[in-house]
């Protein structure tokens, strides 16, 4: 089980598909946002769905854990910081998102980040990772980090321009297409292939 990070920084939009298929342009620079450490749950635990909202989004990602401090640092410096690899679900009340405009509540809720066992066996050449994200044993997402607008290592660099990169913090690099919504029920599952992998179940909040 991985510790409880300092921070979760995420990516909107940062894969083509997924931008046109919510209508959105890709941003010209990383989006970043940010979701609370109390969002967290691991394997096993259900995904509640709260009451304030009528569409709740699974979106499956490869998350990034950070082995070592990088601030304003290359690349390479990035790609030397990264400690893990985890399957990440950035589950995202949809509805909330648009109405809001600001996105804290919408990605904000209790359950809505689980994780799964960081890897830190994972291949060097980041643009080999393949994401999957099931729904009741069927596949809705599938994508590999070539197919991310901006790369992990650049990701990271480009943060850590902003806010320093601390051991266990904890980087969600945005979905692909083919998110969708979840009903009480729910199996969802995100693998990152051959890597690591995070199973949740659904609940209607009581
Ligand atoms: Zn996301």
């Amino acid at each position: 089980m991985m510790q409880r990070p300092g921070k979760i920084v995420c990516v909107g939009r940062n894969y083509r598909e997924h931008a046109k298929e919510l209508g959105n342009e890709v941003p010209k620079q990383p989006l970043l946002f940010l979701k609370p450490p109390s969002s967290i749950i691991h394997e096993g635990d259900a995904i509640v769905l709260p009451a304030a909202s009528q569409k709740v989004d699974y979106e499956g990602e490869i998350g990034v854990v950070i082995g070592r401090t990088l601030r304003r640092g290359s690349r390479e410096a990035a790609r030397e910081a990264v400690g893990g690899i985890v399957a990440l679900n950035d589950v995202t009340a949809r509805d909330l998102q648009k109405s809001d405009g600001q996105w804290t509540r919408a990605k904000g809720f209790d359950t809505f980040c689980p994780v799964g066992v960081p890897s830190s066996t994972f291949p060097k050449d980041f643009a080999t990772l393949t994401v999957v994200t099931r729904v009741n044993g069927e596949e809705r997402q599938r994508a590999t980090g070539a197919d991310m607008v901006f790369p992990i290592d650049e990701l990271l660099s480009y943060i850590s321009h902003v806010m320093t990169l601390e051991p266990g913090d904890l980087v969600a690099t945005g979905t692909p297409s083919g998110v969708g919504p979840l009903a009480p029920g729910d199996t969802v599952e995100v693998e990152v292939l051959g890597v690591s992998c995070v199973r949740n179940t659904v609940a209607a909040e009581r």
